[in-house]
């Protein structure tokens, strides 16, 4: 048993993150390609082309960074060091994602084999993302990966960054997804705390357990019956 390193939970055997925790990263690793789309078609011009706009003028050095700029950093190319001082919470989205890819990918053992047949295992050198550089490419490569990240102890270095990321999009397209309390208690702890949020399983805000809508709908038949009167 170890503990969550974001909350008194215990995580999985082996794992630096609660079930909890490591479905919310799930979650806003799933929900990011949609948040980025969003701001593009909100901030950016249909030909591709950035927005004029608020970008002009003369501000002072400390006037606001316009939404349009906020919007064109996260969208746009750039480089970004999770390794380096203070995320000053400026880095363009795919940059984030594959800088952190990176970051794991090193931590993967690759098994190559030399001329003689000895396997030998090695870091991996880089993450190639399977759909391309993209914010969606480097997302489904994050998920694939995930149950392996949170076996490394930056699981929750990469959870704080990928909710800063998550709530600097939420910003600027003032969309958060829905949140609904579910009427069955949690399978797990009987308490009831199910949490249903859009594009994400259903967890236990108590115990941490996650279970999808089709076991969901068994469980919470299974509950009903249980509570019928018996009929004759
Ligand atoms: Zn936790
Ligand atoms: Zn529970």
């Amino acid at each position: 048993m170890s503990s969550c390193a974001a909350c008194p939970r215990t995580a999985p055997d082996g794992q630096h993150l609660c079930q909890l925790h490591a479905g919310e990263l799930r979650g806003w690793l799933a929900e990011l390609p949609y948040q980025a789309r969003l701001l593009q078609e909100e901030f950016l011009a249909p030909a591709g082309r950035p927005a004029q706009g608020r970008l002009g003028g003369t501000g002072s050095a400390t006037a606001p960074i316009p939404v349009d700029l906020r919007a064109l950093v996260l969208l746009g190319p750039g480089r970004y060091d999770p390794d380096g001082p203070d995320d000053d919470g400026q880095a363009p989205i795919t940059a984030v994602l594959g800088a952190w890819a990176g970051h794991i990918a090193y931590h993967y053992p690759a098994t190559t084999r030399d001329p003689h047949g000895t396997a030998h295992a090695q870091p991996c050198e880089q993450a190639w993302p399977r759909h391309g550089e993209t914010i969606t490419g480097w997302c489904a490569w994050h998920l694939a990966y995930l149950p392996f990240a949170l076996t490394l102890p930056l699981a929750p270095d990469l959870h704080r960054a990928i909710s800063n990321l998550i709530h600097r999009l939420r910003t600027l397209t003032h969309t958060t997804p829905r949140r609904q309390t579910m009427a069955a208690p949690c399978p797990e702890c009987d308490v009831f705390a199910l949490v249903r949020i859009d594009g994400q399983d259903i967890t236990c805000t108590d115990c941490g357990h996650t279970l999808d809508l089709d076991a969901y709908d068994r469980h919470a038949a299974a509950v009903r019956r249980a509570h019928q009167p018996a009929t004759t």
